[in-house]
C-alpha cells in the first residue's frame, strides 16, 4: 500500500509540470480527478433517500399505463402517475429493459427516454441511466444491425470483427438514446446442456478474456471517463461460474473448485477490467459451492472492489435479491435480502417491480444494518457512470445525429462476422463447394425461418417476435435461391417449430413430403437444431437432436441423394446416430440476420469457411469434457504406464477444429528460449503454408502442457491464436509472444504458482519441449 501512496505523489507533482501533456488529470488507478470532485460535490448535496434511489433500476413495464408483471398498454405510453411516484418519490436513477418485450424503434426510443429524462431531472437533478440487453447487436430497435451471437463471434477466432460489432452495436444503442448495455457475456461456457452457451465465447478461459476485451473496447472506446457519443458502457456478466451448474439448468448451483474459479472462471472478468476497462459489471443469479453469489462478499467485495480496484457499478441480475429470499432461503424476509447483498458490495439492484426496495434500504442505513459508508460507495460509482456517458451533459440527445443506424456498412460488418462464423466439420471427398446450378432440396425445421437463426435476445427476450421484424433479411432457403437460381432450389420443411410456441415443440411431421421432394435434386441440405430461446426456458431434459429431425435425417439419407447437414443450433446437441451419413456438416450457430447469406456464400464457394470449434462437440450425453480437461478424465490418449480403468471420452469434433476448402502446412515450430524463467516472455514462430488451389483464412493456436505439476495439470491449454490469410501457395511466419507467467496455475491453496519443470509447446503438429528453471509463488491473488 505504502509503495501505492508514494506512486501517487509522483504522479501529482508530474501533473503539475504538463511537460508531456497527457494525462495530466488521472491518478494511477486512471481516475480522472476532475471528473471525481463533480461526483463527490452531487454526493455531498444528496439525502440518504436521493441515494437509495440512486441504486434502485426497474423496469420500463413499471413506468407505462396499464404496467404490469412483463407488460403495460399498447402503444406504449409513460403513465404520469408512475412517473410521479418512481421519480417524483423515489428518485430512481436507472431504468432498463423495453416495454411488453417488444423492439421499438429510434424514434420511439427518443421519445420515451426524452421524456424519463426530462422527468428525472425535474425531480432528482440527476440523468438516468438507462439499460439495456444489446447482446447481439440493437437487441430492441427495430431495424438495427443483429451479428452473430457470440458463440458465433467466438468461432471467427478475430477479436477485430468482435471489436467492430461491438463498435457498431454501440453506436446503434446510443441512436436509440440508451447509454448503457448487459453485455458481453463471459460466462465460460463448459456445458453442452446449458441454454445461455450460445451467450458466451465458448469452453476456454483464453479465448472469452481474448474476446470479452475486444467487446468492451468496441463498446467504450479509449477513453472510459469520457465515453463518446458513439460508444456505450458495456456491463461484464454474469460474474461468474453460471456456466456450468451441475444440473445443466439455468441458476441451479454450480460446484466450482477454487483453482477453477480463479484460473478460469475470473480470467476474463479480471481481463475485462484490468485490460478493457469495463465501466460495470452484473452478478450471476446462481450459487456456487453453496453460496448465492449476490451474498458473496468474498467474490465481489474483495475479488473486484478491493484486489482489482476495480471503480465501476456492480449490478444484481434480474430479482436477484428477491431470490435471496423466496428461492435461495437466506433471507428472513425481503428487507434482510437487501441487507444481504447491499453489505456484499452491491451498487445498484435490478429489483425489478417492487418499489417498497427504497423504502427498506433506507430504513436499514437508519437502523445501521448498512452503513451509510457503503451506501456513498454504490453511489459514488453510480454517478461516476452517468459523469463518464457524459450524461450531465447531455442526457438525451436526436435520432438523426446517428445517420448510419442499420447502415449498409454495418450490414457488411455483420455478414463478415458470418462469414467468418460459420465451421465446416465434416466435407467427404469435398463435396462441398457445390457445383454452380446445383439444383437443391432444402428441408429441416430451420430452413426458412429468421427465429432459429438469430437466436434469443433478438427483438424480443426469446426471439419469439423476429419473424415480424426481419422480414427483409434472406432465411437460408431464400439465401440459396438467390444463389444457386430460384427453380433450382425447393423448399418442402418435413419437420417445422410451433411459431407461436416459445421453446422447442414441433408440428406433426411431414417427413414423407420432404422424401418426396428429394427425387429430382442433385444435393440435399438439411438444416437442423433449435428454434429460439433464451435462460430457462431453454432448459433440456435431453442433449440428442429431437427425434422428428432424426428421423427425417435418417429417411432422406435412404433417399440416397448426397445430404449436406446444416446445425443451426445455439449448443452443440447430439448428431452421433446421424452423422456418419452426412456427406458434409456445416455448423452455422445463431449467426444473426446474415446467416443464410453466408451460408449460401459458403456452400457455393465463393466464401472458403474459417470458423473454428469454440468448444467440444460431445458425442455421449454421458461423455461431456472440455479439451482442458485432466488426463485421468480420458484415458483414451497416451498415457504410458496407467492401468485402464475405462475411462473414455469420445467427443464429435474437438475444441478448435474447423475445416477450409484448401490445405495448410505447419513447419518449423521454434521457441527463441527452450530454458526459460518466470516473467520471461517467449517468442513462438511458426511456419504455415496454404497448400491448397485457394485462398484461405487459417486460425494458428498455440497450447501448451505442463508435464509434471503439483496438482495434476490440464492436458492442454491455449495461449495465444492468430488468425491469418493466404493465397494458394503462400507460407507467412506467425509470430506468437507468449508471457510465461501465463503458464502458472492456480494451486490448491489458490496461489498463483510457475514451477521448475518441462513444458511442451504445441501449433498444429509441431511440438516443442521448453524448461522453467525456476519456481514461483505469488503472494498476491492476481499475478
Ligand atoms: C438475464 C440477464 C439480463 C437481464 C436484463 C436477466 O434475466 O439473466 O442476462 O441482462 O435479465 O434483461
Amino acid at each position: 500500500m505504502k509503495s501505492k501512496k508514494f506512486l501517487n505523489v509522483i504522479i501529482l507533482i508530474l501533473s503539475a509540470f504538463p511537460i508531456t501533456g497527457f494525462a495530466q488529470n488521472f491518478n494511477d488507478s486512471g481516475k480522472d480527478f476532475a471528473l471525481e470532485q463533480k461526483v463527490d460535490s452531487v454526493l455531498s448535496r444528496m439525502s440518504l433517500e436521493e441515494k437509495v434511489g440512486q441504486m434502485a433500476q426497474f423496469t420500463l413495464d413499471v413506468l407505462g399505463k396499464g404496467g404490469g408483471l412483463y407488460a403495460s398498454d399498447e402503444p406504449f405510453e409513460l403513465d404520469p402517475t408512475m412517473m410521479d411516484v418512481v421519480f417524483g418519490k423515489y428518485k430512481v436513477g436507472s431504468i432498463l429493459n423495453t416495454s411488453n418485450n417488444r423492439a421499438r424503434t429510434t424514434e420511439v426510443w427518443e421519445n420515451i427516454i426524452t421524456n424519463i429524462q426530462q422527468k428525472a431531472i425535474k425531480e432528482t437533478g440527476i440523468p438516468v441511466l438507462y439499460g439495456i440487453d444489446s447482446n447481439h447487436g440493437t437487441t430492441y430497435t427495430a431495424g438495427g444491425t443483429l451479428f452473430p451471437q457470440e458463440i458465433g463471434m467466438a468461432a471467427t477466432f478475430n477479436p477485430q470483427l468482435v471489436e467492430k460489432g461491438s463498435q457498431i452495436s454501440a453506436y446503434e444503442t446510443r441512436a436509440s438514446n440508451i447509454p448503457w448495455t448487459f453485455n458481453p457475456t463471459m460466462d465460460l461456457g463448459r456445458d453442452a446442456r446449458w441454454s445461455r452457451q450460445w451467450e458466451s465465447y465458448g469452453e476456454d478461459a483464453y479465448l472469452n478474456a481474448t474476446m470479452a476485451v475486444a467487446s468492451v473496447r468496441g463498446f467504450q472506446g479509449k477513453d472510459r471517463n469520457s465515453v463518446g457519443k458513439d460508444r456505450i458502457a458495456a456491463c461484464i456478466k454474469h460474474y461468474m461460474g453460471y456456466g456450468v451448474p451441475v444440473s445443466g439448468k439455468d441458476r441451479t448451483p454450480a460446484v466450482i473448485s477454487e483453482s477453477d474459479l480463479r484460473e478460469k472462471f475470473f480470467e476474463p472478468f479480471r481481463a475485462s477490467i484490468v485490460d478493457g476497462g469495463a465501466l460495470s459489471l452484473m452478478v450471476n443469479s446462481g450459487i456456487i459451492n453453496g453460496v448465492s453469489t449476490h451474498s458473496d462478499y468474498r467474490l465481489i467485495t474483495e475479488w473486484l472492489k478491493e484486489d482489482l480496484n476495480f471503480d465501476g457499478v456492480i449490478v444484481t441480475d434480474w430479482a436477484d435479491v428477491q431470490n435471496l429470499l423466496s428461492r435461495d432461503h437466506i433471507a428472513k424476509d425481503y428487507k434482510d435480502a437487501i441487507r444481504i447483498a447491499i453489505n456484499a458490495g452491491i451498487d445498484m439492484v435490478m429489483e425489478p417491480y417492487n418499489l417498497k426496495f427504497c423504502d427498506e434500504l433506507v430504513a436499514l442505513v437508519k437502523s445501521g444494518e448498512v452503513k451509510q459508508t457503503r451506501i456513498d460507495d454504490a453511489v459514488r460509482r453510480i454517478l461516476r457512470m452517468k459523469y463518464r456517458l457524459g450524461l450531465f451533459d447531455r442526457p438525451y440527445w436526436s435520432r438523426n445525429e446517428y445517420p448510419d443506424f442499420g447502415s449498409k456498412a454495418h450490414e457488411a460488418a455483420a455478414k463478415a462476422a458470418a462469414d467468418e462464423s460459420i465451421t465446416l466439420l465434416k466435407n467427404e471427398g469435398n463435396i462441398l463447394p457445390l457445383k454452380k446450378g446445383a439444383r437443391l432440396l432444402v428441408t429441416g425445421p430451420n430452413a426458412n425461418s429468421m427465429r432459429p437463426l438469430n437466436g434469443g435476445w433478438s427483438y424480443s427476450w426469446q426471439g419469439e417476435k423476429t419473424e415480424e421484424f426481419a422480414q427483409q433479411y434472406n432465411t437460408i432457403f431464400e439465401a440459396l435461391q438467390n444463389k444457386f437460381g430460384e427453380t433450382n432450389v425447393k423448399y418442402e420443411p418435413g419437420v417445422t417449430y410451433k411459431m407461436d410456441g416459445q421453446y422447442f415443440e414441433e408440428n406433426p411431421p411431414e417427413i414423407e413430403k420432404a422424401v418426396a421432394a428429394a427425387s429430382n435434386v442433385d444435393y440435399v441440405v438439411l438444416c437442423v437444431g433449435e428454434n429460439s430461446y433464451c435462460e430457462t426456458p431453454g432448459n433440456l431434459d435431453e442433449l440428442t437432436l429431437s427425434e422428428n429431425q432424426i428421423a427425417l435425417a435418417k429417411a432422406l439419407y435412404k433417399t440416397g441423394k448426397p445430404v449436406i447437414l446444416v446445425l443451426n443450433e445455439g449448443r452443440p446437441r447430439l448428431i452421433r446416430t446421424i452423422e456418419p451419413d452426412a456427406k458434409a456438416v456445416v455448423q452455422v450457430y445463431l449467426p444473426g440476420n446474415y446467416g443464410g447469406d453466408a451460408l449460401a456464400d459458403i456452400l457455393a464457394g465463393d466464401v472458403n469457411p474459417s470458423g473454428k470449434l469454440p468448444y467440444t462437440y460431445p458425442k455421449f450425453e454421458q461423455s461431456l469434457i472440455t479439451y482442458d480437461h485432466k488426463p485421468s478424465q480420458n484415458l483414451a490418449e497416451k498415457m504410458s504406464g496407467a492401468y485402464d480403468y475405462g475411462a473414455r471420452t469420445d467427443v464429435q469434433y474437438p475444441f478448435g477444429f474447423g475445416l477450409s476448402y484448401t490445405t495448410f502446412e505447419y513447419s518449423n515450430l521454434t521457441v527463441d528460449k527452450n530454458e526459460f524463467l518466470p516473467g520471461d516472455i517467449l517468442t513462438v514462430s511458426v511456419d504455415v503454408k496454404n497448400t491448397g488451389k485457394v485462398a484461405g483464412k487459417e486460425t494458428v493456436m498455440l497450447f501448451s502442457s505442463d508435464l509434471v505439476a503439483s496438482i495434476t495439470p490440464d492436458v492442454r491449454r491455449l495461449r495465444a491464436f492468430e488468425k491469418i490469410e493466404l493465397q494458394p501457395g503462400e507460407t507467412k511466419k506467425v509470430v506468437l509472444k507468449l508471457p510465461a507467467n501465463d503458464l502458472a496455475f492456480v494451486n490448491e491453496k489458490g496461489k498463483w504458482i510457475i514451477e521448475e519443470g518441462d513444458f511442451r509447446l504445441q501449433v498444429a503438429n509441431q511440438t516443442q519441449q521448453i524448461r522453467c528453471m525456476k519456481t514461483k509463488i505469488w503472494e498476491t491473488p492476481n499475478r
